[in-house]
C-alpha cells in the first residue's frame, strides 16, 4: 500500500505558505541549502552563519546573560508562557515544517510540536519552583543552605529527527534557570528552526525581554564547533549520533565546560510468555516502525520468549506487510522517508552485513516509491530474525530494522538488553509481577528509561529524558533535569558569635 509522492513545488509551496503563517523569513544568501526528505530535492538557499556572526552571536548572548540572571525567575517564565503560546497558536503550520524538513507523518509532526507547547507549561511552573534546601548544619548557631544560580549561557546542538522539540525542552527549562541560549540546530532542517526562533523574538518582544536571551547559528558542524570551543559558553547540551558525542565531549571537558550528551540509542523490548500481545504488537509496531526507524528510542531489538516467538512474529510481519508507506502529509500514511538516500544505503548494508552474521529477513527491506521520487528513500521496516545477538544487532543503524532475538529465562533476557553500548530506552512486557520488578531493579535494565507494558519510544516531557553508557548520561526536559541548567552554591551562615570550626577541629 503506496501513497504517490507530492512534487517539490507542491513541497516547496507548502513550506513558504508555513513559514508566512508563522510571519518567519528566510536569510537569502549561500551555505546551506535547505532540502526535504519527501522528494529528496534541494527547496532553497540560504546565508549560513560565519564565524565571525557566530562569535558575535554568543558574545550577545553572554551579555544578555548578565541582566536576565538577575530577573526574578516568575518574570522569566513570562517569556516562556508567551512563546507556549505563540507554539499554540502557530502549531498547524510548524508541524508542516516538520514534515517538510524531517519527512514525519502529520500526527507525529503534530506531536512533536505539542511536545514543545507541553516543556513551555512545564518550565512556565517550574519558574516558581527553582528550589534550594536548607541542610542540618553541625554546628551550633549555623545555617547550611543551597541555592541554585543561573549559569550562562547554553549552547545547544539538535539532532535532525527531533528538530524543533529539543531545542524547546533545552530553552524553556533554561531561559527560566536564566541563562540564555545559542541554538545550533541540524543543518537538515534550518526552515522550521528559523519558524521557532521567530516566535521566541516574537515572545521575547511581546513581554519586553532582551532578544539577545536567544540566538540562532545556521549550518554544519563547523559552526557547531565554534559552539564547543567557545569559553563563554557555559553548558553544551548537543543531541545526536554517539560519534558527534566522542568528537564533542572531550572538547568541552579539556576547558572545563560542562556537557549533556543525548547520543545514540539501541533500544530492546522483552516480550515474556505472559504478555498482553494485544498491547505488545501495537506497541512493538509503533516503537519500531514509527518515524521511519528514526527515533532515539527507536526499537531495535525485541528479545521474545522462545515459546511464544513463532506467533509473536507471524502477527507482526502480518501488521508490517500493512503499514501504508509513502507521503507523509497524507492522513493514513503510518511510515514517511527516511532523511536521504544515505540513510536507506546504511539500512541495506546493515540488512547485508545481518545475512552474513545469520540473519533471516521475514519482512521488509525494500524500497518503495523509487520510480516515482528516485532521490528520496522510502524504506520498507524490516523484521530480521537473528540467532544470537551480533555485532550488526549491537550498533544502531539509523533506519527501521528490528531485529527479534529469542531467549529462554528471564535473566537471560534482561542480560541480552544490557549486552549493547548504548543505554537509552527499553521496555518489557510482562503480567508477571516478579518479572516487571525485576526488570526495574538495579540488576535489571541498564537504562536511563526503563517500561513496563509500553514501548521503547514516546516519552513524555514531565520525566527526566536520557540514556546511559555511550548514549551519553544526559538528562534533559521534565522532573529535576533543570539542575543541570543552573549552578550551586553551598552557604554556611555563621549567626552565633562564636566561630565554630567543623569536625571540631581546635586552632588558635
Ligand atoms: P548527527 O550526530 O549527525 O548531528 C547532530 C547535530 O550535531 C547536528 O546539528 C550536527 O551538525 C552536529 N554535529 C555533528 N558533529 C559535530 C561536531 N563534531 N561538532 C559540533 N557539532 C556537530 O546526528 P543526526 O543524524 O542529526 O541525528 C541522529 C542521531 O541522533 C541518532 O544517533 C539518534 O539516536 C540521535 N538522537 C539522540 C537523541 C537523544 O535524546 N538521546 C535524540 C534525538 C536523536
Amino acid at each position: 500500500m503506496t501513497d504517490a509522492v507530492p512534487g517539490v513545488n507542491e513541497v516547496r509551496d507548502r513550506a513558504l505558505a508555513a513559514l508566512r503563517r508563522v510571519g518567519a523569513t528566510v536569510p537569502s544568501g549561500s551555505g546551506l541549502t535547505a532540502r526535504t526528505p519527501i522528494t529528496g530535492d534541494e527547496l532553497f538557499d540560504l546565508a549560513a552563519t560565519s564565524a565571525d556572526e557566530a562569535d558575535r552571536a554568543i558574545g550577545e548572548a553572554a551579555e544578555a546573560f548578565l541582566g536576565w540572571r538577575n530577573t526574578p525567575a516568575p518574570v522569566r517564565g513570562e517569556l516562556v508562557r508567551r512563546l507556549g503560546d505563540l507554539l499554540r497558536g502557530n502549531k498547524e503550520a510548524l508541524a508542516e515544517l516538520v514534515t517538510v524538513e524531517a519527512g514525519k507523518i502529520r500526527s507525529e509532526a503534530l506531536g512533536e510540536v505539542q511536545e514543545m507547547i507541553d516543556v513551555c507549561d512545564f518550565a512556565v511552573g517550574l519558574a516558581r519552583q527553582l528550589y534550594g534546601r536548607t541542610i542540618a548544619s553541625e554546628r551550633p548557631g549555623h545555617r547550611l543552605a543551597e541555592t541554585w544560580h543561573p549559569l550562562g549561557v547554553v549552547g545547544v546542538i539538535s539532532a535532525f529527527n527531533f528538530p524543533v522539540a529539543v531545542w524547546a525542552w533545552n530553552t524553556a527549562v533554561a531561559l527560566v534557570c536564566g541563562d540564555t541560549v545559542v541554538w545550533k540546530p541540524s543543518e537538515l532542517t534550518p526552515l522550521v528552526s528559523l519558524a521557532c526562533a521567530h516566535l521566541l523574538d516574537r515572545a521575547a518582544q511581546e513581554v519586553g525581554a532582551p532578544r539577545e536571551v536567544h540566538r540562532l547559528l545556521l549550518g554544519d558542524r563547523a559552526i557547531g564547533e565554534k559552539l564547543v570551543d567557545d569559553p563563554r559558553v557555559s553548558l553544551i547540551s548537543a543531541t545526536g549520533s554517539t560519534r558527534m558525542g566522542r568528537a564533542i565531549g572531550p572538547r568541552v571537558a579539556a576547558r572545563f565546560g560542562r556537557s549533556l550528551l543525548e547520543l545514540g540509542g539501541n533500544n530492546a523490548t522483552i516480550v515474556a510468555p505472559s504478555a498482553d500481545l494485544e498491547l505488545a504488537l501495537p506497541g512493538i509496531v509503533f516503537a519500531a516502525a514509527g518515524t521511519a526507524g528514526q527515533r532515539c528510542t527507536t526499537l531495535r531489538r525485541l528479545i521474545v520468549h522462545r515459546d511464544i516467538a513463532d506467533e509473536v512474529v507471524e502477527r507482526l510481519t502480518a501488521a508490517y506487510r500493512k503499514l501504508p508507506i509513502g507521503n507523509p502529509f497524507t492522513e493514513d500514511t503510518l511510515v514517511g522517508p527516511l532523511i536521504s538516500t544515505a540513510a536507506a544505503e546504511s539500512m541495506r548494508r546493515a540488512l547485508a552485513q545481518s545475512a552474513a552474521e545469520g540473519g533471516k529477513v521475514l519482512a521488509g527491506g525494500g524500497r518503495r516509491l523509487t520510480a516515482e521520487a528516485p532521490k528520496a528513500a522510502y524504506a520498507e521496516p524490516a523484521i530480521v530474525r537473528m540467532p544470537e545477538q551480533t555485532a550488526v544487532v549491537r550498533e544502531e543503524t539509523f533506519a527501521p530494522i528490528l531485529y527479534v532475538l529469542t531467549y529462554d529465562e528471564f535473566d537471560q533476557a534482561i542480560a541480552l538488553n544490557n549486552a549493547v553500548p548504548q543505554g537509552l530506552s527499553s521496555s518489557a512486557f510482562t503480567r508477571d509481577q516478579q518479572e516487571a520488578e525485576r526488570f526495574l531493579a538495579a540488576d535489571g535494565s541498564d537504562c536511563g528509561i526503563a517500561n513496563i507494558n509500553i514501548g521503547t519510544s514516546g516519552a513524555e516531557i514531565g520525566g527526566a529524558f536520557g540514556g546511559e553508557k555511550e548514549t551519553g548520561g544526559g538528562r534533559e526536559s521534565g522532573s529535576d533535569a533543570w539542575r543541570s541548567y543552573m549552578r550551586r552554591a553551598t552557604t554556611t551562615i555563621n549567626y552565633s558569635s562564636r566561630l565554630t570550626l567543623a569536625q571540631n577541629v581546635s586552632f588558635l
